[in-house]
This record gives C-alpha cells, structure tokens and sequence, in this order.
C-alpha cells in the first residue's frame, strides 16, 4: 500500500494502513464492520452543520462533475475540480483550518457556461424552488466573497454568532445564546448535561427553540441509519458493558435526551475489556465560537496490543516519575495515577475526523464525568506512522537537519522516539503535578493551554533521555532520544514556522509552546553554546552541541513552568509565552517559508478510508469482511455522497 494518494491546492491524501485486520476473529471484524457502517452514516450532518449551503453546493458541484458534457480537459475544468476536492476536504466552502471560505479559483463565468453544459433532469431541486433561483443563490454563495465569509469567527469585536457562518444558531445574537445556557447551568446543579450539545438554536417568531438532532427531529434520515448500523453492531459486542452503553447511545439518538449521552459516556469510560472502541455523535464544540455545539464525529479503533504495551509500563510506573522529576517537592503529587493511555489503529474516520484526523483522542468533555469516572486517553498508532512514513520520503528532513547524522539517526529513531514522546506527554505529563489550594486554570488566563502543553511537553522531553526509560525496556538507546531532541529543536525553531503566514504571529497553543521551549533553552544555553544556529550556503540551521546539558535546561524550565501552573502566576506565564512563544523572526521566517515552497508540499493532511466488503455466503450467513485500499480520492467522495448522503439539501 502507498502511503502518498495525492495531492492539490493545499492538501495531501494519504492513506493509513490497518495492522492485522485480517488477522482479528470474525465477530470482532463485524463488530468493526457494523460501526463503521454507523459512522458513515452522519456524514451528512456535519456538512449541514458547517454550513446551511454546504449539502446544496455539493450536490451542485457533484452534478456538475458527473455531467458536463463541454471538454473536460480545459485548465479551468481542473480548476474546478480542485475546486471540488477542496470543498469535499473541508466538509463544506470553508477552509478547515483557517474556516475562511475557499476562493472558487475559476472565473464565475465559467461557472455558468458550467451549468450550462451540464444535465439538470435527475436533480432535485428543494421544495418550493424553481431551478433558476437555486442555482443564482448558490453562485452567489461560492463566489460573492461578502457571503458566508468565515465559519467560526473569533474575533470578540464583533458578535460571535452574527459574524459566523456555521449553522448552529439561526437569527440568534450572542448575548441571547449566552444568557440562556448560563441560566440552565446555573439551575442544573453539580452534575449538569451538556446544555445546547445536540441542537440548532433559532429564534422564531420572537422565541429561542432548540431544534433537536435526533430520531424524527432535524437530521432525522441520517441518525436513522446511525441507529440502524449501531443496533446491529450490539449483536458482536465484546462484553455487556459495550451493549449496555450502545442501547444508551441509541436510546439518546432517538430521543435527544442529553441525560442519556452522559450515561452512555459514563459506561464508555468504565469500559475497558474490549479490544474495539468507538466514538460516535455530537462531540467536539470547536465549530462553534461559543463552544456550546458539538459536531458530528466518528471513529472506530481497535488495540494495538504491542504498543499499548508501552503505555502500561509508563502508567505502571508513574509514581517513580513524578517522585524523580526536578520539579519543586511541594508541587509533587504524592500518589500520581498514569492516565490508562492505551495505543489503538483506526479502522474508520468519519464525520469532523474525516478526511483530516486527529492523531490522539481524549473523551469524554463533560468536566464532572471525567473527575468523576476518569477519561479515555488514546494514541492513534496508524496514523501517526503513516505521517511518519510520508515525513520520510518529502524532502523536508534533507533540507532542514543539520547533518547527514542527524538524518540517519532520524530515520532509524524518529518514528519510536515521537510516539513515545507522546505517551510520556498523554500518559504521565498532563497528569503530574500538584497545584496550590485555591489556584485554578482560570488564574492564567488565555495562558493556560499553552503553559498545560508547556508543562506536558517537558515533562516528555526531560525524561526521554533518561536512564530509567532504557531499564524498562522502551528506548534501544540514548540515540532515540538524540532523534526526538534533534526533532523537537528543529520543528520548533524551524519547521513548525511553515505554517504560519508571512508577517503574522504564532496563535496556536501547541505552536506557541514549542516555539516557548526551544526559543527558551536556546537562550538559555547560550552561554554554553548547548544548542546553535548555523549557516550555511545561506540556509540557517539548528545543531545541538550538548544534549545532556539541554536536558538539564528541559528539567529547568519544567521546574519554573510547574511553579507557574501550581501557583498561578499569570505575570509570569504572560512573560514567558509572550517573550518566547509568540513573535516570529520575521527574517528566518521568510527563508524558511522560501525553502519550503521549493518543496513544492502541502501544509495540510487527510486520509483516505480503506474499503470493507462484507463478503457472505449464499445461505446468509456473513462469511468474512475483506478490506482493500484500492480507493481513490474522488471515487470515495462520490462513493459517500450516493450511498450515504441521507440529508436533503436543505434541513429545517
Ligand atoms: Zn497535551
């Protein structure tokens, strides 16, 4: 199987393997099987979730694709098809990292002679609308840039819901959303449901009304085949616990009872026998500036028993690491719990994890479940190599390491030493530490997240080289962790910086935190000459002349970044993110950005799904699920959009 599928606008496909699917038992492979069934089913959901426009331009864009009958050869029919894959990508118009609305690329003129040129008599146009006003809104909506502008606008000068495009609240202000969740929370009590999770918000004639994604409500068609698939998986579930907690889930789709997710979220946590998980409904709230609604996801995972191996081993040995570690003895935890990080592989993504994924999940979000019951944390061991594999053969480690060494040692450790550096940041890292009575997260502010990724990445990065990891069996050498430092450096000195647009600061917290640690220890050893830039051939580089003197300087700065969280010292957490982690050098930025662009890659990534067939004998009896990879980009698209597209184009 080829990892690299392909590759347009700003985008690669890639493809993940699935380790020994053939190889698991039959009930476990129908289990695998039925759910993912179940998590294609909602694809629809959180394309109109996205946008209100979003299924209508697609089943436009579609139609077109299938039928134009003009030459199909011209550059701007490939620009058109871009254009498609784009949309297809973000789930919708807009971008779906920046959420901006994608620029068509080809000339609205030519998007008439499109329509024009293609055949309408299969198309069914929503009710009440002749064809001509349908199409005019939806070249309007593509082209005039003043509509549908931005699907999550953050910028708090302006009303965050008003200024967003996505399509959780209709003619509702913030303040009119704000005002009502605060009230149900406040009168909810210690254990409250996640209030506003599964439902548009619409103000109708003068009143707010949550229209509810569920069994007969809005999305209706689409949760009905969810259920359907999931009913059927419950018959090869693992274990009872499994049964119990997808009739709970089923029981929450068909009534929108938000009591019942917590319930089912509960069990799910509790649940840890079985070899197959999966996670399927309204989960993340990232599409919505008010962090109220959830997007439709879904993802399938079974265990890869050999690297969760790994993560007992540290979990087992948590309370050696935290006793050992340098940060201050009052903030030590005095009995530390490793979280039960476990590694999976998926067999599926889906909906808001489709086609661009992501690498590790962290569930449930409902605070008081998770204080309560505890939370899953997982690693997603396919993904991650498949990145790892496409990282190895685009040229970027060639163009920005510093020796034919450091090249060698990267791609003998590279692979290892980064899952392991995130099993020591998910299993160990976030979970140590102690703060002082009466300090919050709230105490740092907007500063938080990126001192709590701070805090997790050092706590990886300190014990990575450290003896204790090669007793217990996880690191061949201290060469794994030369390779994680050697990457580390280079990503946040250097590499990370292709992500970032000329002339613009660092937002984003884990990018702020790296840039915070290695501009950090740079200075810090400066005196030492521990770590250097270099030039050469007018390219600059980052070499480290003294890994055990960076790990010593690592181990400080946890130290001073725990005292930060533990005591809430926000002037300080201010002082460090802003002096390290926000501003760019603007000149290296620029050279960085040049070397790059000769690259001629794609910032961003997605998956392509492998294909299951359910293969039966002719008495009826399923006989095996085969799987293949053979799928390309496009026709998974379409394969999607005809056998799975249950929604109308327009859902009330
Ligand atoms: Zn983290």
């Amino acid at each position: 199987m080829d990892v690299f599928a392909e590759k347009f606008a700003d985008l690669k496909i890639l493809r993940y393997s699935v380790p020994e699917f053939e190889n698991l038992d039959l009930q476990k492979k129908l289990y695998i099987y039925n759910l993912s069934q179940a998590a294609l089913c909602g694809r629809d959901i959180l394309w109109d979730q996205n946008n209100r426009y979003n299924l209508s331009v697609r089943t436009v864009l579609e139609t077109i694709w299938k039928t134009f009958s003009g030459n199909r050869e011209t550059p701007e029919f490939k620009l058109f098809e871009i254009y498609l894959k784009r949309v297809w990508f973000s789930n919708g118009i807009h971008h779906h990292y920046s959420t901006e609305k994608l620029p068509a690329g080809f000339p609205e003129i030519y998007f008439k002679e499109l329509i024009a040129h293609s055949n309408w008599s299969d198309f069914k146009l929503p009710s009440g609308k002749n064809r001509h006003e349908f199409i005019s809104e939806i070249q309007e909506v593509i082209f005039n840039p003043e509509r549908e502008k931005k699907r999550v606008n953050l910028d708090p000068e302006k009303d965050l819901l008003v200024s967003s495009s996505n399509n959780y609240y209709q003619n509702v202000e913030q303040s009119e959303a704000e005002i009502l969740y605060a009230e149900l929370k406040a009168h909810a009590g210690s254990e409250p449901v996640s209030f506003g999770l599964n439902s548009t918000l619409v103000k109708e004639d003068g009143c707010l009304v949550e229209k509810v994604w569920k069994l007969g409500g809005k999305y209706g068609p689409a949760i009905e085949q969810i259920i359907f698939w999931l009913n059927k998986a419950i018959d090869y579930a693992e274990n009872d616990l499994q049964k119990k907690y997808i009739g709970h889930l089923v029981q929450y789709y068909a009534t929108g009872d938000l009591a019942l997710f917590d319930q089912y979220s509960i069990d799910w946590v509790k649940e840890l026998d079985g070899e197959v998980d999966f996670v399927n409904g309204f989960i993340e709230v990232y599409g919505d500036a008010l962090g109220i609604k959830g997007s439709w996801e879904s993802i399938v995972n079974y265990k890869d028993t050999e690297a969760s191996k790994r993560a007992t081993i540290l979990s087992e040995n948590a309370q050696w690491f935290e006793d050992h570690s340098p940060v201050d003895p009052e903030f030590k935890k005095a009995e530390v719990k490793g979280v039960s990080a476990k590694v999976i592989n998926v067999a599926i993504l889906a909906g808001d994890c489709y086609p661009a994924t992501p690498i590790g999940i962290n569930l449930p979000n409902a605070e008081w479940i998770r204080e309560k019951y505890g939370s899953k944390s997982v690693t997603i061991e396919n993904i991650t190599q498949a990145y790892f594999l496409d990282s190895m053969n685009n040229g970027m480690l060639e163009e920005f390491a510093a020796s034919t060494e450091e090249i060698e040692r990267t791609r003998q450790y590279g692979y290892l030493a980064g899952n392991l550096h995130t099993d020591l940041h998910e299993c160990l890292g976030h979970g140590s530490g102690k703060v002082r009575k009466g300090v919050n997260t709230d105490n740092l502010k907007n500063y938080y997240s990126t001192i709590e990724e701070t805090r997790a990445d050092l706590f990886a990065l300190y014990y990575i080289m450290d003896d204790q990891l090669v007793k217990l069996g996880l690191v061949p050498s201290i060469d794994a962790a030369k390779a994680e430092f050697d990457g580390y450096l280079r990503n946040g000195l250097l590499t990370q910086l292709t992500r970032i647009e000329p002339g613009k600061d660092i937002e984003e917290s884990h990018m702020r935190n790296r840039q915070l640690i290695t501009r950090w220890v740079y200075e810090a050893g400066k005196g030492k000459n521990v770590v250097e830039f270099f030039s050469s051939e007018g390219k600059t580089y980052v070499k480290i002349n003294d890994y055990s003197a960076l790990r010593d300087l690592f181990g400080q700065l946890l130290k001073e970044i725990q005292r930060i969280k533990s005591e809430g010292d926000l002037e300080a957490a201010r002082n460090l993110v802003e002096n390290f982690g926000v501003k760019v050098d603007r000149q290296l930025h620029i050279e960085v950005l040049e070397r790059f662009k000769k690259l001629d890659l794609a910032p961003y990534s997605g998956f392509l799904n492998p294909v299951y067939e359910l293969k039966v004998y002719p008495c009826g009896t399923s006989a095996d699920v085969l799987i293949r990879y053979d799928e390309d980009y496009t026709s998974q698209m379409m394969r999607y959009s005809k056998d799975f597209g249950f929604l109308p184009m327009v859902n009330e």
